[in-house]
């Protein structure tokens, strides 16, 4: 079922295509797959999964040109994402918004397009799947419908990969997914200049939750440890069980002050209620270490590891609080 018309909410679109962490990821044979079927069932010279970023358009997988991206401006599928339906252009040359285009005036000679626009569950349009000739023509419903088949699978696969990066017992995303994300983010970050932080926290004295209360219980503390986390977080903000009870938070575009503010209210709300563990009302409380990218951490590893020593701090200073520092200020 679509929810409300989110066509106008462009940050929540950002952020859907955020927490799918799919961005600048490496080619993957199912998308690869989709792509050469529809130029095969097609009959077309140029296939793409295209995913509209801020101000670019990225292709997780591409077929009869060899770009990983374009300016957001002159993308086709940034014109298809705007409607939840199929987006056909018979000649490029005779519609107005793009005769001009550098794609249809140049290379790859763009003329006919058909756009499936790639909806998630809760109704964002994160890109489309696209058909491309270099002629003119018409795609008739049959080949529409086969289109809206293949972007159907296309979503299906990008459900499966989140589930696969999701850890069983909390929905957190699993280290290695995590890890990965916060690669991309360096990446970015260093790229437009912005800044980016994590947040480290690991649950205080957790092992006498276990031996006390039972595994269980241990269990049910780490799943609602993760759930007060993510009410408190923006979308965009990504959530990872990076160990048995330690969790990192990444924060895209936030300095080490926001990030500051943000790991003290976290600590405050998981602190503020006791925890329901399988009836057994417990009262539990975590550690916080927080870092922000700025100048010298090139790698995740560095990343968490200075994350890491402020956690340790946290944990020396008595626990239940936040220690931050902003590396090469
Ligand atoms: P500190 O305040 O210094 O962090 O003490 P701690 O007891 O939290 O730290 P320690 O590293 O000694 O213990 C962590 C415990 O977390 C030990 C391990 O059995 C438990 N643990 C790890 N993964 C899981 C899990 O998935 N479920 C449960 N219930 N326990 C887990
Ligand atoms: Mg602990
Ligand atoms: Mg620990």
């Amino acid at each position: 079922m679509r929810n409300s018309d989110k066509s106008h909410d462009e940050l929540g679109r950002i952020a859907a295509l955020r927490r799918y962490a799919i961005l600048d990821t490496a080619p993957e044979e199912p998308f690869d797959k989709l792509t050469q079927l529809v130029r095969d069932v097609l009959g077309v010279p140029i296939a793409a999964v295209s995913l509209i970023d801020t101000e670019r358009q990225w292709f997780k997988s591409i077929t009869g040109v060899s770009v990983c991206e374009t300016s957001r401006e002159i993308s086709f599928c940034s014109h298809a994402i705007q409607r939840h339906e199929p987006m056909m252009i018979p000649d490029a040359t005779l519609d107005a918004r793009f005769a001009s285009n550098p794609l249809v005036a140049g290379e790859p000679l763009i003329r006919s397009y058909l756009g499936i626009p790639l909806t998630t569950p809760d109704g964002y349009n994160l890109g489309a799947l696209c058909a491309i000739d270099t002629q003119p023509r018409h795609f008739d419903a049959s080949q529409i419908a086969v289109m809206q088949s293949f972007a159907n699978l296309v979503l299906n696969e990008l459900e499966l990969r989140q589930i696969a990066m999701s850890d069983g017992l909390t929905g957190a995303m699993t280290r290695r997914g995590w890890v990965e994300a916060a690669e991309r983010e360096i990446a970015r970050a260093k790229r437009h200049g912005t800044e980016a932080s994590i947040i480290v926290l690991d649950v205080d004295h957790f092992k006498l939750v276990n031996d006390v209360y039972g595994h269980p219980a241990g269990d049910a503390v780490l799943r609602v440890i993760a759930q007060r986390c993510r009410d408190a977080l923006r979308d965009s903000d990504l959530l990872g069980r990076i160990g048995g009870e330690e969790f990192a938070v990444l924060l895209p575009e936030t300095d080490a002050r926001g990030a500051a503010e943000l790991a003290e209210r976290l600590r405050a709300t998981i602190a503020a209620a006791p925890v329901d563990a399988g009836g057994i009302p417990l009262r539990v409380t975590a550690s916080f270490g927080i870092c922000a990218l700025g100048d010298r951490i090139r790698t995740v590893e560095a990343w968490l590891a200075a994350a890491d020593g402020l956690l340790y701090e946290a944990k020396a200073g008595g626990r239940n609080c936040c220690r931050s520092a902003v590396p090469g200020q």
